[in-house]
């Protein structure tokens, strides 16, 4: 297929912070963009050439998108995957509609990842009310995560006993769900790659990922892990995007175990927050290997430049009345890099900026990080 060049029109569904960053990355390459999103204030319309402010699935917006981009690709997963689908009878669309349908769907996306001979934790997948009433102590203590539209940890309950599960179960509506065995993690690590439709792979460096209350708050890179456990992560998240003839970006959230096992958590089929990192600290980003992708070019190349430490603001850290941080620290760090993604509402929880400190080792960078968090 021919390669897609500057000034292409390029489309994205959704205009998160996501979309924000891809849009800057394929702006500065020279192409135009437009994004699809139903919010007036989305975080990527300001950079964007055209802003279609329309649901994601109106007719009209679609033909518009096809008719006008060169390639459409999305930034979230809950993007409607027949929308998807449609597009991609005239235009080219990367990731499928098929690919982000499994990643929306925890029983799929779980047994893709046994179809591509990797581990997961042991699960139950729960479909009506009959699956849940079978022995369920292989599970237990457990998670039950609603099938879709969870993320940030929303849609998860823990349960420890049986009589815990099923009254959970009942109390999410009876939604299809996974019950999922609590793990005992030593750390989680993601893997980020990038495949093209001629099968050309390239993955970014390990990312370590620490989360608060379920969501996501440090990014260490490289991981604190041996570097065979880092190559197994990348090897594995390689895997899953060739067991699924996935093109485009894709993101591999991993635990690992106390006797240094991978389990495959979930896959996100876009651009990942835990590879934020990329845009300060490596050779290309995981927005421009997008871009790449959709384009029919080669990914670039992902080697790390320097160690780095991304640290996720949310909300919480704006003032009750919408005040801004204090920046004033953070901004003089001279090696500190503050991206804030325009957001005009600050809710607790809410992710409304990130910043990258680069040092010469993960030690100074993880230490300076945390300093300049306590100045905000
Ligand atoms: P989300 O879609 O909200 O990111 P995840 O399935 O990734 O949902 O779960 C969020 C976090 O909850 C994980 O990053 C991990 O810290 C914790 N978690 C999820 N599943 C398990 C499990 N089976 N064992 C231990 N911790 C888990
Ligand atoms: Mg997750």
């Amino acid at each position: 297929m021919a390669a897609i060049l500057p000034p292409a029109m390029l489309g994205i569904l959704g205009g998160g912070q996501l979309g924000r960053m891809f849009v800057t990355a394929a702006k500065r390459m020279g192409y135009r963009v437009t994004v699809l999103d139903p919010d007036a204030s989305a975080p990527a319309a300001e950079f964007a050439d055209v802003h279609l402010c329309a649901a994601f699935d109106d007719a009209d917006a679609l033909a518009t998108l096809a008719r006008t981009c060169a390639a459409v690709t999305t930034e979230f997963e809950n993007v409607n995957a027949d929308a998807m689908r449609l597009l991609a009878k005239t235009t080219r669309v990367s990731p499928s509609g098929d690919c982000v349908a499994i990643a929306q769907d925890r029983i799929a996306e779980k047994s893709w990842v046994g179809k591509a001979g990797l581990p997961t934790a042991p699960y139950l997948a729960i479909e009506s009310v009959e699956d849940i009433q079978v022995e369920l102590s292989p599970y237990l203590p457990g998670i039950l995560k609603t099938a879709r539209l969870g993320y940030d940890g929303k849609g998860q309950v823990r349960v420890k006993t049986a009589d815990e599960a099923r009254a959970a179960y009942a109390n999410l509506g009876g939604q299809a769900c996974v019950l999922e065995k609590m793990l005992d993690l030593k750390l989680e690590v993601s893997a980020i790659v990038t495949r093209t439709s001629a099968a050309q792979v390239a993955v970014f460096p390990v990312s370590e990922n620490i989360h608060q209350n379920g969501i996501l708050d440090e990014s260490i890179v490289p991981a604190r892990i041996a570097p065979e456990l880092a190559a197994r992560a990348q090897q594995y998240a390689v895997q899953l995007a060739e067991a699924l003839d996935y093109v485009g970006v894709l993101a591999v959230e991993f635990f690992v175990l106390g006797d240094d096992s991978l389990v495959v958590n979930e896959m996100a089929p876009r651009p990942h927050n835990s590879g934020h990192y990329t845009i300060d600290a490596c050779v290309t980003n995981q927005y421009q290997q997008q871009v790449r992708a959709m384009c029919g070019l080669l990914p670039g190349k992902t080697d790390l430049l320097s160690p780095v430490v991304m640290v996720n603001l949310l909300g919480d850290v704006w003032g009750e009345d919408g005040s801004e941080p204090n920046w004033a620290v953070l901004m003089e760090a001279p090696n500190t890099h503050l991206h804030s993604y325009g957001k005009k509402h600050a809710r607790p929880g809410r992710k409304m900026a990130h910043y990258c400190v680069l040092a010469a080792n993960v030690d100074d960078a993880l230490e300076q990080a945390r300093a300049l968090k306590d100045t905000l």
